[in-house]
């Protein structure tokens, strides 16, 4: 069982109401149009996804150190990949790459039936598991492993997301996409990064650049 603290809602989650919103104001000034995402990214208690000595600037719109040179990305780049992956219909189950500390996870699991998520690092994976477990959120499936190679045993999925950046396309994650399917990755190394998504049509692909991105490198093997 995690500490009593990560399943108390009172404290800097009550506190801090007029910062969250705040940040929801940002999102929607940053172009956010999605109510349903908007609506999760309110509810969901971000501060409950970083260390202790960090909960004060969970609201705030900044990437923040999750550990094991790894972080939980900027609100506004869960919002605007979340938003990308799921406006072009609906999706079922999700494919997620880069559990880190499952906030990502979360947001997915509060709008699609289910969520697979893949993590390298043992500690990320056990610590986003228990936390998420812990918040009751119950249609999430963990996967400790390198999620370059995805997850056959679910395939095909409606919508896959890639939260740690690849130089091209894994070619399993884009074979596990179904007919339709959306997958939404940040492609390229250092400052070069490029948000795509990309959209199963028939035999080939369509892609589209959304827009420049900073992600940490997708790694390979485990941790
Ligand atoms: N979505 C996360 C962001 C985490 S940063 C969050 O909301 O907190 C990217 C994550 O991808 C890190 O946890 C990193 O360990 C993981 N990662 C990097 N390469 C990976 C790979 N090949 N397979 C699975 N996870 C990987």
């Amino acid at each position: 069982m995690p500490a009593r603290r990560t399943l108390d809602p009172v404290g800097i989650g009550m506190t801090s109401r007029r910062t969250r919103e705040r940040l929801i104001q940002r999102l929607i000034d940053a172009g956010i149009e999605s109510p349903e995402v908007l609506r999760v990214l309110r509810e969901l208690p971000r501060h409950l996804f970083v260390d202790e000595a960090l909960a004060s600037r969970a609201y705030e719109d900044s990437a923040l150190p999750i550990g094991y040179g790894q972080t939980l990305s900027q609100p506004y780049t869960v919002a605007r990949m979340t938003q990308a992956l799921l406006e072009l219909g609906t999706a079922d189950t999700v494919l997620e790459i880069g559990t880190g500390s499952g906030f990502q996870t979360a947001v997915l699991a509060a709008l699609v039936r289910r969520v697979y998520t893949v993590e390298r690092v043992s500690e990320l994976y056990e610590c986003a598991k228990q936390r998420l477990e812990a918040l009751e959120i119950r249609n999430v499936r963990y996967r400790h492993d390198d999620g370059a190679q995805g997850w056959r045993d679910y395939a095909p999925y409606s919508a896959i997301l890639v939260t740690a950046a690849p130089r091209g396309i894994p070619r399993a994650l884009a074979e596990q996409l179904a007919p339709g399917g959306v997958m939404v990755l940040p492609i390229g190394e250092g400052p070069q990064q490029s948000l795509v998504r990309l959209v199963r049509r028939g035999r080939g692909f369509r892609h589209e650049i959304l827009e420049p991105a900073s992600f940490v490198p997708l790694l390979a093997g485990v941790a």
